[in-house]
């Protein structure tokens, strides 16, 4: 845990170094090369593969600041090529650090043209932080802010009635901002409704189970416009699911029966987001959230504890090339 705590400091450090312009490795535009050893030996100055520049565009932002500090040709065709920040996504272990005035200066590469604004638990942005990178990329279309924990609704209203203005945006993510009420979220469709066509109206209004408070981002066409809707059971703006489980599906047309309800009103299981009300026994796992029986038999289970991870959790097996199987956070501490 120390270690990987450490690791991520060292990440930060880099990405700092990396926006404030720091200059490039002392060997400029020389390339290095591994031998078998391992040992580094410098070779004679070369400029780096026509085929990375490619690649640039598909790298995500941690990625492509670590290029531009490789060497100076890469790091010219990082800072000078438009395309490889059309699409901004920040998100571990960027996100933390993250503040509106790096925001600013990442997404002014873009040059206006920014089409992704993906900022992932960025807890440190403000509104105005927000609203300067909107007033001045008009043509985004996905704003995702899940998490982001600075934001207030009547910021995210902002930003989304200057993007209804230049009729962009198609799919807004504000799960886990706080104080969103019923009235903000009305606001919200309202100003979407400016914008899409009938047929985009009725894209599926709720989001997939699995993907519920992930901090990583997907790309997916089939989204809904809004991640979050009303809660039928407690009216509290949330992520709200349907159920799976087939006895659930078939209760549907019964509106009252439906086992449709935030995270809180309907505890489901991890895994496959069947609910665990009136079901089978929940079971425990390494990780603290519950899962139902049948996917608890299907995980792998801690060598001490017979305890698994649920699959967005399960980074945190420690395997050891001496046995098969994994041991758990927990028992690690212990044993
Ligand atoms: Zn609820
Ligand atoms: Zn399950
Ligand atoms: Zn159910
Ligand atoms: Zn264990
Ligand atoms: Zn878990």
């Amino acid at each position: 845990m120390e270690i990987s705590l450490v690791a991520e400091d060292k990440e930060h450090q880099a990405i700092d170094k990396s926006l404030h312009k720091a200059p490039t490795l002392p060997f400029s535009n020389s390339c290095v090369s591994f031998q078998k050893e391992n040992a580094i030996q410098e070779v004679e100055p070369r400029p780096p593969h026509e085929a990375l520049f490619l690649v640039l565009v598909y790298l995500p932002l941690f990625e492509l600041l670590a290029m531009s500090e490789v060497c100076v040709s890469l790091r010219d065709a990082v800072h000078k090529d438009v395309l490889p920040w059309l699409n901004i996504i920040v998100q571990r272990p960027l996100s933390l650090r993250l503040s509106d005035e790096i925001l600013m200066k990442i997404t002014s590469k873009a040059n206006g043209r920014l089409k992704t604004l993906a900022l992932m638990n960025c807890l440190r942005i403000t509104d105005d932080g927000l609203q300067s990178v909107i007033d001045t990329n008009h043509h985004i279309n996905k704003l995702y802010i899940p998490g982001c924990t600075g934001l207030t609704p009547e910021g995210v209203i902002r930003a989304v009635k200057t993007l209804s203005e230049h009729h962009s945006l198609k799919s807004l993510r504000i799960n886990g901002v706080y104080n969103i009420k019923r009235e903000d979220l009305e606001t919200l469709r309202a100003y979407f409704q400016m914008n899409l066509s009938q047929k985009e109206q009725q894209r599926q209004q709720l989001i997939p189970f699995k993907y519920r408070n992930s901090p990583v981002f997907r790309n997916d066409e089939s989204d809904p416009m809004i991640d979050v809707d009303i809660c039928p059971k407690c009216n509290d703006v949330r992520m709200v699911h349907e159920c799976p489980r087939d006895t659930c599906k078939r209760k549907e047309e019964l509106v009252s029966m439906a086992c449709r309800g935030c995270n809180l009103c309907i505890p489901r299981c991890e895994q496959c987001g069947r609910c665990t009300l009136q079901s089978e026994e929940v079971e425990e796992t390494g990780c603290g959230d519950t899962l139902c029986s049948e996917c608890w038999l299907q995980l792998p289970k801690c060598n001490f504890c017979n305890r698994p991870y649920c699959t967005q959790h399960n980074n945190r097996q420690y395997r050891d090339s001496s046995s098969s199987g994994f041991v758990c956070d927990t028992c690690r501490e212990i044993y």
